[in-house]
């Protein structure tokens, strides 16, 4: 009697947890108590059913050869892709467009003066890496949308060659008017570099990648380590995207074969002068034959070499000739039609064009795409229905300019803002931390996501495997607590540099960019050694990661396509912006401070009293000091902001008081449409200024740094060129796109309270 009753005591016990259990699980926010229990049970089916063995062997298929836009293999990829689709029971079509595409007709880089050197311009093949010999396929190294050129002229080194570079030069007293210049890869995007250069005169641009940033000083050289060896060059696009991604030919309008193009002329977005990527290999002989001042200690790289800027004596010769083609580019589209809300559009997108072989990028993340489009096509003939509909894209074309997807979005521009509801991109995935980008109505919808999808190398939730590297990384005691206690980790801002571009610059849909990384080593980006034999022995090499990612994605997806109510959030928008302005507000004082500080110096002669005679130095010109900015409209527009998502809050509150059983039977078409249209509120169809293309208002590509982010592009950009009448300007007009924003989230937080009574 008394040992069956500690038997049942002890079952009431675990049955107790069991429930506690249970009752731990949250509910998924936009979901009834029921509709979540059956979301989460096919969440859990989906992520169960993705494998590695598959993932891999689609990667090993889709990276077997060279393909880049408008190659055979290229074209075998996008056929295999719609094949499976198709298979996988998807409905599916291929949307072609014809655009502009150089390849490399002539290439050649010597030097002259004072000893003769001729640049390989060739990666050679690496014994052991089986593919990396497929040279009749591969596209030479080039640069895409440098102008033809032929160019002889002095060297001068600028370090990244971004305008901070130029300040440090012209103090140095060197001028790059006349001259080639050579630069090297890294902190900005490589377009930015010639034409930051052409901006000064010069008439030539070399970048090279030095292996101080990637090579040798990092890590081993492949094929012992990952990292870039000697003679590996990075190719890439140096079409001005920050002015418009996409076809040159083309902008804003669908490069279909009877769009009105641009005459080749009238193009504003190829450099103004020729440029060639080159190895350190090919580099080391011209940095050598530099003489002039020593580069500064932050300058030099790691070459055996004493850096110095020139100019001279090194003198260069360059002629790059391109064949100026168009080519038809072809995006496949799949769909699985949405049950009830068919008009609402979860899009997800990844694109299969490479430079080379790209067994990383982007074939580690179009794998993983495959895995997800073939466990979505399972679990539909198994008898799960979305929703909304749901789109998966495979972009052609990515690499050159984002073509493949911005021509789609500039094609369907119309229809993406009346049905979109989210953009999920990825790219290359590597190993790691969850990095998680995008629109912050999307944060916690994020975050929550993520503590579903467990790290395939530590046994925990991706969410909090993030959150703890963020407490390892805080630089004091206080510091760690404030992040204990934060209930989500935040999102990063999306700049450029993949397909989420379009999406959320142009058309205003709120987008999201996924991938794992932080601790992949890398050297063979945009190189003929990005490849299968270098992914499996560096990379994800076991496809967990892959997996990891598909996983993420897929649970995303799935949750957007299935809510009842669109699990937006709007108190992380408000509290995001209200960090932009304030940060806004330090960056006009911090500015207006320096340069009175500095005049100060200029005019006590602080700069001459230090310049060393033998290493001497230009003081700084003296400026003016910048007007005081009002940024009462700004602030203006966070109150209402903050009011609006607060009011949004305390309704979803009341939904979630009876475990959200409310959602099951409200009519909430009309606030789904209102919620799915709140980001576009956030774009302004005059665009940016001097950039018309980029509508959003809160986040854009920087003009001078190309894919990293600006937020609040317009004033943050108006203030650091100077221009402060146009920072005023832009003050009012960002002020009116969150006025805007908040009557948009006011409307949805009435018509929610109106659906639940
Ligand atoms: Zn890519």
């Amino acid at each position: 009697m008394r040992r069956s009753l500690v038997t049942l005591a002890a079952l009431i016990m675990i049955a107790w947890t069991l429930m506690a259990q249970q009752d731990a699980e949250p509910g998924l926010t936009g979901f009834s108590a029921d509709g979540s229990r059956t979301e989460r049970q096919w969440e859990q089916k989906f992520r169960s059913a993705i494998s590695t063995d598959n993932i891999g062997g689609y990667a090993k298929l889709l990276s077997a050869r060279p393909h880049h836009v408008g190659s055979s293999f290229d074209k075998h990829d996008q056929e295999w892709l719609a094949s499976k689709f198709k298979e996988w029971g998807w409905d599916v079509h291929v949307e072609s467009f014809q655009i502009l595409f150089p390849t490399p007709k002539d290439r050649v880089l010597e030097m002259l003066e004072p000893t003769r050197f001729v640049a390989k311009l060739q990666e050679p093949p690496i014994p052991e890496d089986p593919t990396s010999n497929q040279q009749n396929e591969q596209l030479p190294s080039y640069n895409a949308y440098s102008i033809d050129g032929d160019v002889t002229a002095p060297l001068v080194y600028v370090n990244y060659g971004i305008p901070e570079d130029y300040e440090e030069l012209e103090r140095m007293g060197v001028s790059v008017n006349g001259a080639i210049v050579i630069a090297r890869y890294g902190s900005s995007w490589r377009g930015i570099k010639p034409k930051v250069a052409a901006e000064h005169g010069a008439v030539g641009c070399l970048i090279y990648s030095d292996p101080r940033d990637d090579g040798y000083t990092s890590g081993d050289v492949y094929p012992k380590g990952p990292w870039r060896p000697a003679e590996g060059v990075q190719r890439g696009s140096v079409v001005d995207m920050a002015l418009y991604p996409g076809d040159p030919l083309t902008p804003g309008i669908g490069a279909t074969p009877d769009a009105k193009r641009l005459k080749f002329e009238d193009v504003k977005v190829f450099t103004k002068i020729p440029v060639q990527p080159i190895s350190y290999a090919d580099a080391q002989p011209l940095l050598a034959a530099l003489t002039g001042p020593v580069a500064p200690a932050r300058w030099r790289g790691g070459l055996a070499i004493t850096y110095h800027v020139g100019p001279g004596p090194a003198k260069v010769h360059l002629r790059v000739k391109f064949n100026w083609d168009m080519k038809q580019i072809n995006d496949v589209i799949a769909r699985i039609p949405g049950a009830s809300e068919g008009d609402q559009w979860v899009i997800r997108g990844n694109h299969y064009d490479a430079w080379v072989n790209g067994a990383q990028d982007p074939i580690s993340g179009m794998s993983a795409e495959m895995e997800e489009a073939r466990t979505l096509g399972e679990m539909a003939k198994a008898g799960w229905k979305p929703k909304r509909t749901i789109i998966y894209c495979a972009w052609d074309a990515e690499e050159p300019g984002l073509i493949g997807s911005t021509e789609w979005v500039e094609t369907h521009a119309d229809e993406l803002r009346a049905h979109a509801v989210a953009y999920i991109n990825t790219d290359s995935n590597s190993r790691g931390y969850l990095n998680a980008s995008g629109s912050h109505s999307l944060e916690t919808f994020m975050n929550q996501v993520a503590r579903d999808i467990s790290d395939p190398e530590k046994n925990i939730s991706v969410w909090q495997r993030r959150q703890l590297r963020r407490i390892a990384g805080a630089n004091s005691g206080e510091e760690r607590e404030r992040l204990r206690s934060r209930a989500t980790w935040p999102i990063e801002a999306l700049g450029s540099g993949s397909d989420y571009t379009a999406f959320l610059d142009f058309t205003g849909v709120a987008s999201l960019n996924l991938e794992f990384s932080g601790e992949s080593d890398g050297g063979v980006y945009h190189s003929v050694y990005d490849d299968f034999y270098w992914f499996t022995h560096f990379g994800d090499v076991g496809f967990v990661y892959g997996r990891a990612l598909a996983q993420t994605v897929g649970t995303s997806v799935l949750r957007l396509a299935d809510a009842d109510l669109l699990p937006f959030d709007f108190n992380d928008l408000y509290s995001t912006v209200r960090g932009y302005v304030s940060d806004l507000q330090h960056v006009a004082e911090n500015q207006n401070s320096e340069i009175r500080d500095r005049n100060r110096e200029i005019s006590e002669g602080a700069f001459a009293a230090t310049s060393d005679p033998r290493r001497p130095l230009v003081p700084p010109a003296t400026e003016a000091v910048p007007p005081h900015l009002n940024f009462a409209p700004l602030q203006n527009a966070l109150d209402a902001l903050n009011q609006s998502a607060d009011h949004y809050k305390r309704v979803y509150a009341r939904v979630e008081q009876d475990g959200g059983a409310v959602l099951g039977h409200a009519s909430l078409a009309q606030v789904n449409v209102q919620l799915l249209q709140s980001e576009r509120a956030l774009t302004d169809d005059n665009g940016l200024p001097g950039r018309p293309w980029f509508k959003h208002q809160l986040y854009a590509p920087g003009f001078y740094t190309g894919y990293s982010v600006k937020t609040v592009p317009a004033v943050r950009e108006a203030i650091e060129q100077k221009q402060w009448s146009t920072a005023e300007e832009s003050i009012d007009r960002v002020a009116k796109v969150l006025e805007n924003e908040a009557a948009a989230i006011e409307k949805a937080a009435a018509s929610l309270e109106h659906a639940i009574q």
